[in-house]
């Protein structure tokens, strides 16, 4: 029997990821030597005393059972304080803040809250793939905001208000970024939260990558912004800050009506987080937060050796003052596809083709800082040979 899937599963885009793993699962099985540059998954362990405090809390059986109180007090209130000692915004931690299964579970969700069959989200173009999916899954359509490199990655929300769409309902932001390791300043999210008054959208701040910041830049907060709390919601991820990607955990911060909306779908699909998993998160955000620096410089110097090591090639790439993206212009001759395509079966290199995060993004390939320096160093050396022989 042929299992027909619900028509929403057959409108999400094809998983362009599929044939890059594809082609580095048949490299690998030839024996070659791969540099994953192509997952943004942390190499850097869990600090100890996160893993130590999930030891002691899983060796509870008070915290074996279900967490059905979307999360639990202690970790709201760590939240809370975590938010107000980086942002100095203080919030509720009863109606304000909600512990999510990674940030990518409530990012998923929102579309679920807020998006009728027929409803429009503004999707960055090209972006983390979650928004245009499950706004799509919602039965919502996608409306793509060109993030072009003349106005330093960020949408134009002049040209997005002259053709907006009829019935949008949220707007989705994420600086840092992924893919492109651009930053925004506060004058752009208080731009984007005047937009979302406005025309009465949701402005949906995804802030992974708040923590990863260098070079003296600190990242803002949607939530500063006078008013924000009207129509804004921003999504903070463990994942990244922490490298606990692995654990799932994250959380929703902003308007109270938007946290009881997603709370109220969550409600219904998942029953909590292991409560040993938000103890640890409790221990990572109260805890000493000295691992950080370490992390940020390892980070640091991985970008400096590819962002040299590129340019020295005659390559065209940004330094980012954030994320551990680094987002470079494809040589002459190349398309994202062909140089990714190129770097894997030539140079056993694993890299991410712009144009599979969207459209905006052909020309661009994606390169993450999650291996050790030294492998960079040796990438580097493979893409000199390699991408110079194709010309
Ligand atoms: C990694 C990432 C996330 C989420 O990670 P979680 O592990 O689900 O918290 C969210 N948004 C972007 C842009 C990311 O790169």
């Amino acid at each position: 029997m042929k299992m027909e899937t619900a028509g929403r599963l057959r409108r999400l885009p094809p998983y362009l990821f599929a044939e890059i793993d594809r082609i580095k699962r048949e490299v690998i099985r030839r024996g070659a030597d791969v540099i994953d540059l192509g997952v943004g998954d942390p190499d850097l362990p869990t600090p100890g005393h996160i893993v130590e405090a999930l030891e002691r809390a899983a060796r509870d059986p008070a915290n074996h059972r279900y967490a059905l109180d979307l999360g639990m007090p202690v970790l709201r209130e760590a939240i809370a304080a975590w938010y107000d000692r980086r942002f100095g915004v203080r919030l509720d931690p009863s109606s304000e803040i909600l512990p999510l299964i990674g940030s990518k579970e409530g990012i998923a969700h929102l579309p679920f809250a807020f998006i009728d069959p027929g409803d429009a989200a503004l999707v960055p173009d090209p972006a983390y793939p979650v928004y245009r999916a499950t706004t799509i899954l919602a039965g919502g359509e996608p409306h793509g905001m060109p993030l072009l490199e003349e106005n330093g990655f960020l949408p134009d929300l002049d040209r997005v208000a002259r053709d907006l769409p009829r019935r949008a309902r949220i707007l989705y932001l994420n600086y840092p970024n992924n893919p492109t390791a651009a930053v925004c300043d506060a004058a752009f999210l208080a731009r984007a939260v005047e937009f979302g008054r406005r025309h009465d959208v949701i402005v949906c701040h995804d802030a992974a990558y708040t923590e990863l910041a260098f070079d003296g830049y600190s990242a803002p907060s949607l939530l500063q912004v006078e008013g924000a709390r009207e129509v804004g919601v921003e999504f903070h991820s463990l994942s990244k800050t922490y490298s606990m990607t692995g654990w799932r955990i994250g959380f929703a911060v902003g308007n109270a009506d938007v946290v009881a909306a997603l709370g109220k779908v969550k409600s219904n699909i998942d029953s909590g987080i292991f409560q040993a998993v938000q103890l640890a998160g409790v221990a990572a955000l109260t805890g000493p937060q000295e691992f950080l620096p370490a992390f940020l410089e390892t980070y640091r110097r991985r970008r400096d050796v590819l962002v040299d090591g590129l340019r020295a090639l005659g390559w065209r790439v940004a330094r980012p003052r954030a994320t551990f993206y680094v987002w470079a212009r494809v040589p002459d001759g190349f398309t994202s596809a062909s140089l990714v395509r190129t770097l894997i079966e030539k140079a056993g290199i694993v890299a991410t083709p712009g144009s599979g995060l969207g459209p905006a993004g052909e020309g661009y390939v994606r390169m993450a800082l999650t291996v050790g320096e030294d492998r960079i160093r040796e990438a580097v050396g493979r893409m000199g040979k390699c991408v110079r022989s194709e010309k």
